[in-house]
């Protein structure tokens, strides 16, 4: 079966097709600007390699999807004869609030659901909604699935997601702690038990996303049981440009001295993080290179980045009353060697070491120490491919 997995953003669209046959990716792309001058589609077909640039006007997700549709099939760059190859359809939608525990097949009720749903994400789950009812309308007939963000975490235990106000604020306005990137936590857990050969039952993971976002997850007997992001993607860990968890009276003494919430939300969520405190990126390569040429603020951003998740794996260690592997994914917690090394440093007295040597290596490895009792793996995330295979064990039921 072939799966079309969307990923759909306020003006883009990524998409992959799928062959879920061999989990091989046949093509995938990108449709830029959509509802604004200059919209492209770039698409690669990764069969040949061959990669092309579409320039067409794209008034709408609709006009997207029938741009990809087009691709897909195109004689000369295409990888599918005609749509109905497609045996399904699965999107990407960030936010499932409490309606949503798991994947699902997309109809009326769900998406009355998911509506409900997007005052609590109103910048992202009105495209992903859009790109729902755009294929619908492009590809009627063919089976659509929502994989949510939020979903794998929805098996926390009350104690781990409520915050301390009010009963109410949970109760009349669905305050709590959601966490994001289930995704990705579950998909790098799942494939961890299979490189320790063991069952997800069988283990208490900490897996550590660490990406422009970053987010830290205690998986125990392959169920979330507590992770650092909260009720927005805001919370947790230092990230690229967002604070992460702070005493939350910052939020009032910033209001008390002028700025309203537009202005703070804006600071918190994109002048802040290892950027805001190196002032000078949020990309990890930059700051490495700026330390090492003596930038202190740099240090101290990466420093503050690593001592964060080394806390959060201190905690969820504790939460799980043990833990037999950390993991590492995203952009940072697959490429930078680093921070991985710094965050594990001092984790020793917990059975957690690795093997500076191994940690030089790519792709996905175990880079434990021999004496190490916890192991430490770096896997690649593929929210791509778990959205795929989520949406094929539902269409076949
Ligand atoms: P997103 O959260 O946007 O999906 P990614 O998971 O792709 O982000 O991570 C992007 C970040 O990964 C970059 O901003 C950069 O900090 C980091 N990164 C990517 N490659 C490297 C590398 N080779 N070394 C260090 N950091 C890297």
């Amino acid at each position: 079966m072939k799966i079309l997995v969307i990923n759909a953003g306020s003006s883009s669209l990524k998409y992959q097709l799928i062959d879920m046959d061999n989990e091989s990716v046949m093509a995938k792309g990108l449709c830029e600007r959509i509802g604004i001058d200059g919209s492209n589609l770039q698409h690669t077909n990764m069969a040949s390699g061959k990669k092309v640039r579409i320039d067409s006007p794209m008034h709408s997700h609709a006009d997207a999807i029938k741009l990809v549709v087009d691709a897909l099939v195109d004689p000369g760059y295409g990888v599918i004869k005609n749509m109905s190859e497609i045996g399904a359809v699965g999107h990407r939608v960030v936010h499932g609030a409490e309606y949503f525990a798991d994947s699902c097949l997309i109809d009326g009720k769900v998406k009355e659901a998911l509506e409900m749903c997007t005052p609590l994400a109103p910048l992202h789950n009105p495209p992903n909604i859009i790109g729902i009812e755009a294929c619908e309308k492009i590809m009627p007939g063919i089976k659509q699935a929502g994989v949510f963000d939020t979903a794998f975490h929805q098996t926390m235990p009350q104690k781990a997601f409520m915050y301390g106000l009010p009963y109410k604020c949970y109760e009349e306005k669905k305050i709590r702690k959601y966490g994001f990137h289930g995704t990705s936590h579950k998909y790098v857990s799942l494939e961890a038990a299979k490189m320790l050969g063991k069952k997800p039952e069988e283990l208490k993971i900490i897996t550590c996303h660490l990406g422009n976002g970053s987010s830290v997850t205690a998986v125990d007997g392959g169920k979330s049981v507590d992770t650092s992001m909260g009720f927005t993607p805001l919370d947790g860990t230092i990230m690229g440009t967002r604070t992460g968890s702070m005493d939350p009276a910052v939020v009032t003494f910033l209001m008390d001295e002028g700025l309203d919430s537009k202005r703070i939300n804006v600071l918190m969520n994109k002048e802040s993080g290892v950027y805001g405190i190196s002032g000078i990126s949020s990309d990890f390569r930059d700051l490495t290179q700026a330390a090492d040429n003596g930038n202190e603020r740099a240090a101290l951003a990466l420093d503050m980045f690593s001592y964060g998740v080394k806390k959060f794996i201190g905690a969820y260690a504790a939460a799980m009353g043990g833990v037999d592997a950390i993991v590492f994914t995203a952009g940072v917690g697959e490429n930078d060697s680093r921070t991985r090394s710094a965050i594990v440093k001092g984790l020793e007295f917990m059975g957690i070491k690795i093997d500076e040597e191994k940690n030089k290596g790519r792709g996905c490895m175990d880079i434990s120490a021999e004496d190490a009792t916890v192991k430490t793996l770096v896997i690649p995330t593929n929210e791509e491919l778990m959205i795929a295979r989520e949406t094929k064990k539902l269409v076949e039921g």
